[in-house]
């Protein structure tokens, strides 16, 4: 027998972990954050006092187990009943849950290539394979090659993450309609869109809307998402989540966020978007090429992506380089906030690129 003190982590770790490496995106501090699609507008002023109070409520005891308030609201803002919805620790927790609720170990995944890039690993951390299936010419979600795909989950994502668009309803209706299985919809960026199924998923039975609090309500510290669906699917996503996920403070703020602070989230929704086209507006007239958006990101090809977003970093504004996305090539993803921060974002890479 091998001695004990020779065995490393790595031998210890379950097999399939061995080439799964830590996520560990460059997150070191900039003047200008563009990188990672979280607000830029500051946080929602009812929820900033909800946080501002906290200390008024114990922390010494266990939160809601499945978070009963925010499950209140957040039906009420979506129009749907509160059975229909499970929370967790930030959406990545609610898309991890549900991969592991659904899936067995040996089973497959399939996701669009582009797309949100921690699925695959979630995927794989939960023993499943994955299958990647490219968007179409326009970016579109290629239902034809996700119903051939012979997948036990499918992981539609709208809008897009990296790419920015929202699918065309009729593709995510076509997956939906030919699929035997669970479909995950990712609606991170829902709020910046007019397209949604989250109403629609409480009344089909498979169909899991992922969404957050992380994005347009500007809570990505506090860590909130949740999942709208039919009763008996949220109770499988639930066992597999556990109890106690979301923190009081977190539950406290996002119930206020939720039922008092909508008008200013509309109001901010409003300038992401006139930004968002603006900007968009400037990027071609400086010869570039930018991806349509329905979500507060903007993915612009650029070659040697990694390079251009160095030297934007020495300008204090930082992006996300996207080396060799399919079909695309490199691009870098920049996030839209107001506008002083896009006239830096223009300037630093007009610099980059020269
Ligand atoms: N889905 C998509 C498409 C995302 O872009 C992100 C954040 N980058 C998430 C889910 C996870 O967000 P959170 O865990 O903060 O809710």
């Amino acid at each position: 027998m091998q001695n004990p003190d020779n065995r490393s982590a790595l031998e210890v770790a379950r097999r399939s972990y061995r080439d799964i490496s830590l996520y560990a995106p460059d997150r070191a501090p900039c003047r200008i954050d563009l990188s990672d699609n979280t607000s830029l507008f500051g946080v929602p002023p009812h929820a900033l006092a909800a946080l501002r109070a906290a200390s008024e409520f114990s922390v010494t005891r266990y939160p809601s187990v499945y978070s009963g308030d925010l499950k209140t609201v957040i039906a009420e803002y979506i129009g749907v009943l509160p059975e229909n919805v499970v929370t967790g620790c930030g959406s990545d927790d609610v898309l991890d849950s549900a991969i592991r609720a659904f899936g067995e170990p040996g089973d497959t995944l399939a996701t669009a290539n582009p797309s949100f890039a921690m699925v695959p690993l979630f995927a794989r951390m939960n023993g499943l394979s994955v299958a990647e299936i490219r968007l179409t010419e326009n970016q579109d979600v290629d239902a034809r090659g996700f119903l051939g795909a012979n997948a036990d989950i499918i992981y539609l994502c709208s809008p897009n993450n990296p790419t920015g668009n929202a699918a065309s309803p009729d593709s995510v209706a076509t997956v939906i309609a030919g699929f035997d299985g669970v479909v995950i919809l990712d609606e991170a960026y829902a709020e910046f869109t007019d397209r949604s199924f989250a109403r629609e998923a409480a009344t089909l039975p498979r169909l899991l809307v992922v969404r957050t609090l992380s994005k347009a309500f500007g809570l990505a510290g506090l860590r909130i998402g949740y999942g709208i669906g039919d009763p008996g699917l949220i109770r499988e996503v639930e066992k597999s989540r556990g109890p106690y996920k979301v923190s009081s403070a977190a539950e406290q703020a996002a119930v206020r966020a939720l039922s008092e602070d909508r008008d200013w989230v509309r109001r901010m929704v409003e300038e992401v978007r006139g930004n968002r086209g603006r900007f968009i507006d400037e990027l071609r007239r400086i010869g570039l090429n930018p991806l349509s958006s329905d979500s507060n990101f903007v993915l612009v090809p650029v070659r040697n992506a990694s390079q251009v977003a160095r030297d934007m970093r020495e300008r204090g504004v930082a992006v996300r380089p996207f080396p060799a996305l399919a079909r695309i090539g490199d691009a870098i993803r920049v996030s839209v906030g107001p506008w002083d921060m896009m006239q830096d974002a223009l300037n630093a890479l007009e610099f980059a690129l020269a």
